[in-house]
């Protein structure tokens, strides 16, 4: 079976930095996807604009040659990846100065979508805005979408959010966070609001805890540079992981609108309460054999910036008084896996002479990898030997028990843009979300620098720093196994 797919207006796409890694890796491959799936009207056209002294032939071989190199099986289609080249343009552009900004505006067509798509450092936002408004580029009707970082503390986002405000209303800006594009997240809201069994059991009166793991194998790669200056509470907790956290812990919305789905984020964000130092634990991958220690990735030998944090969380209202939320992100571990691990509490009194195990029901959200979901659960051993107990997983990997209904090509990138140019919202970051991560986090790195706060060893494809494992061992709780 074929999904369905909703058509889109006509558009113009306009790709700042479009000869750039995102670019060349996520954004084009996506957008040919979505062509092939018949979601890129005939009338539509998306422009590369970047600094290289390019024409659109030039450019077309450049999008070709990543389609080549990043894109699916779908690339073998050469007569729809002629097509899908044929409606790429280019223009050679200064964000900075005024070289090209004329030639964009005569490009640009009336009565379609004009989107912009700021795939360049956020230093050029500003400029990228000024002068979309100065050369009459956008208008009323024309979207933003930026990527991340959005700040890197709460100063920095606030003056990125007037800028754009200078030139674009809140309606007009699309904050990325490629993570909430993904089929799996979504699904957390369809299993929570859309079935019958898990909302009355959403809360602490059956939730023990909840875990939230973003596990990279990769280091730090080219990016050390940037990386270090960052770490992995900016890079990863203060957008993903909070993400996931606030669609994990939100109330129900009164409906699936943009709005209302971001005003009860924020409700979260802003419930969750400050982390005490010895609820976050830091740390830094070791050299392994010929693989360098972070230190050596990021060329910076007394740098104290972690590649991996662990940290206890609280939420502060009716529903999660009492409930642990533990999140940990890192680079260098074991494998590459992203779950959201909803622990039920233990029945309290088993009826079951000599079973003395701890059978806990705990529902697993796979992001990564084989998209998914498990509900563990506890049933009879088979086979004679009376009445012994044993945990089980009732899987659901949508890739299994959906066959090929489910659209395991369609990544978070061509998902979101898609919305982008329908209009929708809903899984954008708005600006006051993302200040309000930025003032719930602030405080907790201004805490560990002042403390001068040392992060801890990790073994190159461990599970992260012991200390992370004790932050557990102390509530009398385990990490769940890292694990695809
Ligand atoms: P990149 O360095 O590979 O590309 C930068 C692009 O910006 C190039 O096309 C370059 O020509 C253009 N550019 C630079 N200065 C310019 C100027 N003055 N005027 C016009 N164009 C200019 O960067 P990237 O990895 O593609 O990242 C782009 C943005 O996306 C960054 O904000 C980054 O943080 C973010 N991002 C990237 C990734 C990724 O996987 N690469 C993931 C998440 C977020």
């Amino acid at each position: 079976m074929v999904s369905r797919v909703i058509p889109v207006n006509n558009f113009d796409l306009v790709i700042f930095g479009g000869t750039g890694d995102l670019a060349r890796r996520k954004i084009l491959p996506g957008l040919f996807r979505r062509f092939i799936a018949g979601q890129m009207p005939a009338e539509s056209r998306i422009i590369g604009a970047a600094r290289s002294d390019l024409d659109a032939a030039g450019y077309r071989k450049m999008i070709k040659d990543a389609i080549a190199e990043f894109g699916g099986p779908e690339k073998k289609d050469a007569t729809s990846l002629k097509a899908f080249l044929a409606q790429l343009d280019y223009i050679a552009i200064d964000a900075k100065g005024d070289g090209g900004w004329r030639e964009l505006a005569k490009l640009m067509r009336k009565n379609v979508v004009r989107a912009f798509y700021f795939s360049v450092g956020p230093s050029l936002f500003g400029d990228l805005a000024e002068r979309l408004h100065k050369h009459k580029i956008a208008d009323e009707n024309s979207r933003i979408v930026v990527e991340k970082p959005f700040g890197r503390d709460l100063e920095s986002a606030q003056a990125l959010n007037a800028t754009l405000a200078a030139h674009f209303s809140e309606k007009q800006i699309y904050r990325i966070d490629h993570y909430l594009g993904k089929e799996t997240v979504q699904n957390l809201m369809a299993v929570r609001f859309g079935n019958v069994l898990f909302e009355p059991l959403w809360n602490n009166h059956y939730i023990d805890h909840i875990q939230i793991t973003v596990a990279e194998t990769v280091g730090v790669g080219g990016r050390g540079a940037y990386y270090d200056r960052s770490g992995a509470m900016r890079d990863m907790v203060q957008n993903h992981l909070m993400q996931l956290l606030c669609l994990t812990a939100m109330e129900p919305p009164s409906q699936f609108g943009a709005d209302e789905v971001r005003d009860e984020k924020l409700k979260v964000i802003r419930a969750l309460q400050p982390v005490e130092p010895h609820h976050i634990v830091r740390g830094q991958y070791d050299p392994d054999g010929d693989s360098p220690g972070y230190r050596d990735d990021v060329e910076n030998p007394r740098s104290f910036t972690e590649s991996f944090i662990a940290m206890r969380c609280e939420i502060s209202n009716w529903r999660w008084a009492g409930v642990p939320f533990y999140l940990r992100t890192g680079k260098k571990l074991k494998e590459r896996v992203s779950t959201i691990d909803v622990v039920f509490k233990d029945l309290g009194h088993s009826i079951f002479e000599g079973d003395t195990a701890r059978h806990r029901n705990v529902l697993s959200i796979r992001l990564q990898p084989n998209e998914g979901m498990d509900l563990q659960v506890t049933i009879k051993e088979p086979g004679p030997g009376g009445m012994r107990l044993i945990d089980v997983p009732l899987d659901m990997t949508f890739a299994e028990a959906l066959g090929d209904d489910v659209d395991q090509a369609t990544d978070a990138y061509e998902r979101l843009i898609m919305d982008v140019i329908r209009g929708n919202q809903t899984l954008f970051m708005r600006g006051d979300e993302v200040e309000a991560a930025w003032q719930w986090t602030d405080p907790l790195i201004e805490g560990w620098e002042a403390r001068n706060d040392v992060p801890k060893h990790y073994e190159a494809g461990s599970a992260g720093p012991e200390d992370s494992l004790m932050l557990m061992h102390r509530d009398g709780r385990k990490w769940r196994e890292i694990k695809g």
